[in-house]
């Protein structure tokens, strides 16, 4: 396969664009791997990559319903932060912030990491003090962190809405060093990375049973033939109750929810950050994309669902969380609005565990925020799976936190869209 670089693209010039190599094989499932990862979305090709990279893993295969990045992996707003408080949460999203931005080195394929900045907005005193002690912690623990004042985000930003907002603005707590990528160009460039290293990405492969033996899963029925496995990682966001399910273990702390994404016609460009706030029931997060488009969401859908699809309600909440801070933006026409299955969780974290069952191990309950995880997911799950021991940075991240009181997330604010403003 080609290592891309200023000359290989020079020379595909000179051939009139004509001899690009595939990206990744597109290969028949064999009988049986040593190590099965469901769902090709970006934190399943992320672990069969650093299971490759990092363990000299072979013999790996990651199994497909539809598409890969066809998932959440394709469908989100691609903001990327690590300005989280708690200890041990903190680390793990500093660990994929490093990651994200050696990315596109490692991988050798333009992810186009933005390190745009992170802007968020505070409406009260009280609000920029709580804002105070997170920024003043991650500092003094290696990450990065700015307050802003009204006068430098006028300066910044000048077309907020500084003079009728309903809550006014009075400053921004920033994290600079955050930003965006391009989500379909993260999971070709792991495709692409862990085929390199002999992984078998099979795509139109829908897992759809477990067979297990004295505590262990011993085959996958899939639509493409019974698969024999030594090992099984689970990746497939709002599925995995689904999957949990086949493999005969009852329940998940999961509820799978709809998030819905907005992005609208192009325009000039008119905000160089990523700008979020919320405040009196409003989520909202806004950037622009580098084709001009504004991309922006908010809040869950109401309501518990697997269908990937949009609804007008939010059309409407969104679009009033836009006009109250951008105006401006009021006549712009919404392009494109989709959805994706969120596996809400119920304290908002992630789980990243072993499983009752031996071979079993489960990556889940991403909620909003798996885009940026997506380096550290990928990295610390195939750690997991090699070893067979989670790395203490997310010990906590395993199913037993409820009983313990383990708490990861300052917010803690599960499945409840209220609980997230
Ligand atoms: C609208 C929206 C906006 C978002 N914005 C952000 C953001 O700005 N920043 C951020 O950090 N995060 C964001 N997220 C969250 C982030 O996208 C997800 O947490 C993350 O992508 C989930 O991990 P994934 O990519 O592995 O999931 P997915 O891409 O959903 O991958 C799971 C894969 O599993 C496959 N699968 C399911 N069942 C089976 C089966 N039985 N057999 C085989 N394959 C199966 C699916 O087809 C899918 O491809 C957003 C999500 C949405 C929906």
């Amino acid at each position: 396969m080609t290592r891309f670089s200023a000359w290989s693209v020079f020379k595909a010039g000179l051939s009139g664009q004509k001899n690009w190599d595939r990206q990744w094989r597109d290969p028949e499932p064999r009988p049986e791997y040593d190590v099965v990862i469901v769902g090709a979305g970006l934190h399943g090709l992320a672990t069969a990559y650093y299971l490759g990279k990092n363990h000299g893993a072979k013999n790996i295969a990651v199994l497909e319903k539809g598409w890969l990045g066809g998932g959440n992996a394709g469908r989100n707003t691609t903001i990327i932060r690590s300005n989280y408080m708690m200890p041990g949460n903190r680390q793990f999203y500093e660990h994929s912030l490093k990651l994200w931005e050696n990315l596109s080195h490692d991988l050798n394929y333009n992810v186009m990491f933005s390190q745009r900045a992170h802007v968020s907005l505070f409406h009260s005193p009280a609000a920029r003090d709580a804002a105070a002690r997170r920024y003043n912690l991650m500092r003094l623990t290696g990450s990065d962190g700015e307050f802003w004042d009204l006068a430098r985000l006028k300066k910044e930003i000048p077309h907020l809405n500084y003079n009728h907002a309903r809550f006014p603005i009075i400053g921004a707590a920033v994290q600079p060093r955050a930003g965006n990528a391009r989500h379909d160009a993260v999971a070709w460039g792991y495709a692409r990375g862990a085929d390199r290293q002999g992984v078998d990405i099979i795509q139109n492969c829908e897992v759809t049973g477990m067979e297990r033996e004295g505590g262990k899963v011993v085959s996958l029925q899939t639509s493409r033939g019974s698969i024999g496995v030594k090992k099984v990682g689970l990746a497939v966001a709002g599925n995995s109750s689904r999957l949990w399910q086949m493999a005969g273990l009852g329940r998940l702390p999961i509820e799978t929810h709809l998030l819905q994404a907005f992005v609208s016609e192009p325009i000039k460009p008119m905000l160089d950050q990523v700008v979020v706030y919320g405040v009196g029931g409003a989520h909202f997060y806004i950037s622009q994309s580098d084709k001009g488009g504004m991309v922006f969401g908010g809040d869950l859908d109401w309501y518990k669902s697997y269908a990937q699809r949009g609804n007008l309600p939010l059309v409407q909440d969104v679009s009033e969380c836009t006009t109250a801070i951008l105006p401006c933006l009021s006549r712009v026409r919404l392009l494109r609005h989709w959805a994706g299955l969120m596996d809400m969780s119920m304290d908002g974290s992630p789980f990243i565990c072993k499983t009752p069952l031996g071979n079993l191990y489960l990556n889940a309950g991403w909620n909003y925020g798996g885009f940026k995880a997506t380096p550290a997911s990928g990295w610390y799950f195939a750690d997991l799976i090699a070893n067979d021991r989670p790395d203490p940075t997310i010990g906590h991240f395993d199913l037993n936190r409820f009983s313990r009181g383990a708490n990861i997330d300052e917010r803690g604010a599960g499945p409840d869209p209220k609980l997230h403003g």
